[in-house]
């Protein structure tokens, strides 16, 4: 038994746990176990793939073991320190940095071909080509979008007149680029072409915005996954095809799914939908005055109602209201109150969001509603309550053709009887706009931090 079956068992053994630990992450219940599952795997990987510089004889240890301490001890700080909130701007540094890999790679094989190291046929060019400028978007979109992200810059200051026809011209400048090299050597207009891709990265990402952003990064995702893939093919590795593949359609997936969910299509997204129109949509009259409630009041309606229904939004992962609003639905169902939640699919900064929180605080699964089934149950709600969300419960999306949400699927909380909703100001939401249901007849505002108003609501249900 050599190495080599060692290390292609290894290999099939890391591509299984990654599979399965895929399977188990579709579930809150098994998600924390698929993570392990597949993180094992590519401790298995990692070890084989250590294992094969003893087969070639020829091997830098020293560069490994080092370049691995100091991604790894960076990647554990900042695993530890990350808040939930900003958990999409984790993964668009992660996926940055993966692209930045394939480029680094992509580039060492070609300068090799170049300089007469190494041989490649042209299939292996087209492929390091491929992953120059796949990877290339990856690198710069992704540390573009974890700026933005951050509020490190605004989508004016890099967004140009005319940027999508800029961009379509770069696009077609730097893939003719490719084809050229790909018939024609060229070290200088290899790193040419590895610019243009960098350059292209940063520009497509320019000019979306807004809410628009989390569907980006995971498009960036699957570009960093296909670059893996195609470097994979480079080095003849195939568990970073394998990987490559799975990081690639995953990303596809739930990048379609997130269009779904705000019922816009891939094309609208790209060419920056959000941008500038943040502020569109009807305007509210300038007397109108939405109606607020205290903690007393809201205590006593949410206490003798027969069914609440919670919607859960970004600003309970803020608050990290979580714990404190399950207290609050112990306390209702002890008084025979009907407690369900109703979870939109692009809640929150990342789908999934809110069932990880309220899975964090021990909610049972069956209370979460789907958008689906929430809308059916609100018509025979007595209360909703708001927790921390506001644009997907924005009737604008409904009713108003002139919004930028027009079209996305809402939960249609104005069909329940009451709605109190929980939030600090009147600021908007992530997608910028203003909120017709804070105005709603129905409606009354609890204003304040959501922790410190859950936290308020539970004393006082306490004492009814
Ligand atoms: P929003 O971002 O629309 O609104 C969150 C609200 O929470 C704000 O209006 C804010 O108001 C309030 N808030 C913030 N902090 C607190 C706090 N400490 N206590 C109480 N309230 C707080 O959230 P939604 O969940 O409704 O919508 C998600 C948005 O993200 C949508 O636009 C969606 O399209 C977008 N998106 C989500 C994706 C996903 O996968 N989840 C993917 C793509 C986009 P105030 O400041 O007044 O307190």
């Amino acid at each position: 038994m050599g190495f080599s079956f060692i290390i292609n068992l290894s290999y099939l053994v890391g591509a299984f746990s990654f599979v399965w630990g895929l399977r188990l992450l579709s579930s809150p219940d098994s998600a924390r176990r698929g993570n392990i599952f597949a993180g094992i795997g590519m401790g298995v990987a990692i070890v084989a793939t250590m294992i094969m510089p003893l087969v070639d004889a020829a091997n830098n240890y020293a560069w490994i073991l080092g370049g691995m301490a100091i991604g790894g001890i960076i990647g554990l700080i900042s695993a530890r320190r990350v808040q939930m909130t900003s958990m999409p701007q984790m993964v668009s540094i992660f996926n940055g940095l993966g692209g930045a890999c394939a480029v680094v790679l992509a580039m060492a094989e070609l300068n090799n071909y170049y300089a007469g190291i190494n041989e490649m046929s042209l299939g292996a060019v087209g492929i390091a080509l491929f992953t120059l400028f796949i990877g290339g978007i990856a690198f710069t979109g992704s540390l573009l979008a974890f700026a933005k992200l951050e509020g490190l810059v605004w989508d004016s200051t890099v967004t140009l007149p005319k940027h999508n026809i800029i961009n379509m011209i770069l696009l077609v400048v730097t893939l003719t680029l490719g084809i050229y090299l790909f018939l024609n050597d060229s070290l200088t207009l290899a790193l040419v072409f590895m610019a243009l891709s960098l350059v292209y990265g940063f520009s497509f990402v320019a000019p979306i915005g807004g809410a628009d952003m989390p569907v980006v990064i995971s498009l960036l995702n699957s570009f960093t996954g296909l670059s893996a893939a195609a470097a994979g093919l480079i080095y003849g590795n195939n568990l970073m095809l394998v990987g490559g593949i799975l990081v690639g359609a995953s990303g596809t997936i739930l990048t379609v799914l997130m269009c779904n969910a705000m019922n816009r299509s891939l094309f609208n997204v790209l060419i920056g939908g959000f941008g500038g129109s943040a502020a569109a949509g009807k305007s509210l009259d300038g007397d109108q005055v939405a109606k607020s409630v205290n903690i007393n009041d809201a205590a006593i309606q949410l206490f003798y109602s027969q069914s609440v229904i919670i919607v859960p939004g970004y600003g309970l992962a803020v608050a990290q209201a979580q714990k404190v609003c399950k207290e609050v639905d112990d306390l209702l169902e002890a008084n025979g109150v009907d407690v369900k939640y109703a979870i939109h699919p692009v809640a929150g900064r990342m789908p999934g969001h809110m069932n990880v929180l309220l899975a964090e605080a021990d909610v049972p699964y069956p209370k979460l509603l789907d958008l689906e089934e929430a809308n059916a149950a609100l018509k025979s709600t007595d209360v909703v309550v708001v927790v921390g969300a506001n644009d997907v419960v924005n009737p604008s999306a409904e009713d108003d053709p002139a919004s930028p949400i027009y079209g996305m699927p809402v939960l249609k909380v104005w069909d329940a009887k009451t709605i109190i909703v929980l939030k600090r100001s009147m600021r908007p939401g992530y997608a910028g706009i203003q909120n017709p249901l804070f105005f709603h007849e129905k409606n009354k505002m609890l204003f304040g931090d959501a922790k410190d108003s859950l936290s308020k609501l539970a004393s006082e249900i306490k004492t009814l």
